[in-house]
């Protein structure tokens, strides 16, 4: 009477945003899968909060390789949705004389680019203003992608595979004993060979109450506010716009504007909102290159995006502990880079063919923060 039960699977995920869920839904394929979630809802933190873009060029150069590895299945993500992920947006990053460095940084290494004057930026987003441009660049091949329908359609294909999703289970303990994890959440414990740590801004929490080494990840809040133009603007065609240096950005979002301050404030995790300041400061850089004034903020929001220290993601098994695997630091690119790293997540823990080339898994893999904190 009263003995607490225990649930036996092969794998358990700790995280229900779109790494841990698009994650379990690759390894469901061979594999009985739990994911864990702290929260009512899937994706409730990170995933919930982000722009939405698919940005092919976006990062360095490990993310960019991950982005372009990722594209094939946010085109045709079959079991997911039965149509694309991605619709026409495009991206245009505009420089002041002072950062056309930076445009030449970005520049460097990417593909599809197209070099645009002020008054031809200006002609495609006609609020900007072409006397405070030097020079621009286009990347047409950048997309909106409906995160919801991907998130969703990753949680169905898992269910469809018999894998199982817990929400309100928050994570407290875990434990190694005779080959196996033991895993408390709430009233329940789940026990597995395999734990996969896909906790967002918590991942390094979660790894110390497993006794795993720290990533040093570090949580940065991004903050974004939607604001209203007037009817005269029809922000439908417009694309995402935003200084190439990434002090502000915008994206047209259902008749109206999402305009970001590129905010990047490291923070403990959290569940994250908006400084006042933050947003006004950066609602005034973006103010100070278009025509229109900000008047309308209609809703504001912020959220956490968690970097290793060299900004790439941090994904294989943890190197001093068995059967703990890390699926963590996907920066500002974890919706986007989902599909690649789930894929690659899967094919390291339960075998298959990888898609990311050696020096790539080698640029993602834990033990290059443990080898320096060995050597310190
Ligand atoms: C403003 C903003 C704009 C962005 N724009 C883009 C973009 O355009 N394109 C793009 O690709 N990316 C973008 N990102 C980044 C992207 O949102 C993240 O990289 C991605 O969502 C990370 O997914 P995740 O599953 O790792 O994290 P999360 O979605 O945060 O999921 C982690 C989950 O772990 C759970 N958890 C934590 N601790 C525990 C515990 N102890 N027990 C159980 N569960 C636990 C949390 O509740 C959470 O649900 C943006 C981010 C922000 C904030």
């Amino acid at each position: 009477m009263g003995a607490m039960t225990k649930v036996s699977s092969d794998i358990i995920i700790i995280g229900g945003g779109i790494a841990g869920i698009s994650a379990a839904a690759e390894l469901a394929r061979d594999a009985n899968v739990i994911v864990l979630e702290a929260e009512a809802q899937l994706g409730y933190h990170a995933t919930g909060r982000s722009a939405a873009i698919y940005i092919r060029n976006y990062g360095n150069a490990v993310l960019r390789a991950i982005n372009a590895a990722s594209e094939p299945t946010l085109t045709n993500p079959e079991g997911i949705c039965d149509h694309s992920l991605l619709s026409p947006r495009g991206e245009l990053l505009i420089a002041s004389e002072a950062e056309l460095p930076s445009l030449e940084a970005y520049a460097a290494g990417a593909t599809g680019l197209d070099r645009l004057t002020g008054a031809e930026a200006a002609r495609m987003v006609p609020i900007l203003r072409p006397e405070l441009i030097s020079a621009a660049i286009y990347e047409g091949s950048a997309q909106s992608i409906d995160v919801d329908l991907m998130l969703q359609g990753y949680a169905r294909l898992l269910k469809s595979r018999g894998g199982r999703v817990i929400t309100k289970a928050r994570v407290t303990d875990i434990k190694r004993t005779g080959g196996e994890w033991t895993v408390v959440a709430g009233a329940e414990t789940y026990i597995a060979p395999t734990i996969v740590n896909a906790g967002g801004a918590w991942a390094d929490q979660i790894a110390a109450l497993a006794g795993a080494g720290q990533m040093q990840l570090q949580p940065m809040r991004r903050s974004a506010a939607i604001l209203a133009l007037g009817p005269e603007h029809d922000v439908s065609r417009w694309p995402l716009f935003g200084s190439v240096s990434e002090t502000w950005y915008a994206k047209p979002d259902a008749g109206k504007l999402m305009v970001s301050p590129a905010d990047q404030d490291p923070v403990a995790p959290h569940d994250a909102w908006p400084d006042d300041i933050v947003l006004a400061e950066g609602l005034d850089r973006y103010e100070q290159a278009v025509t229109v004034p900000v008047t309308r903020i209609q809703h504001s929001w912020a959220g956490l995006r968690t970097f290793a220290p060299d900004k790439s993601p941090v994904v294989g098994y943890a190197p001093d502990l068995e059967g703990f695997f890390w699926l963590a630091g996907q920066g500002g690119y974890g919706v986007q880079t989902a599909p690649a790293l789930s894929q690659t997540a899967a094919a390291l823990i339960a075998g298959g063919v990888q898609i990311l080339a050696p020096d790539i898994l080698a640029a993602i893999a834990p033990d290059r923060f443990y080898q320096t904190q060995t050597r310190s």
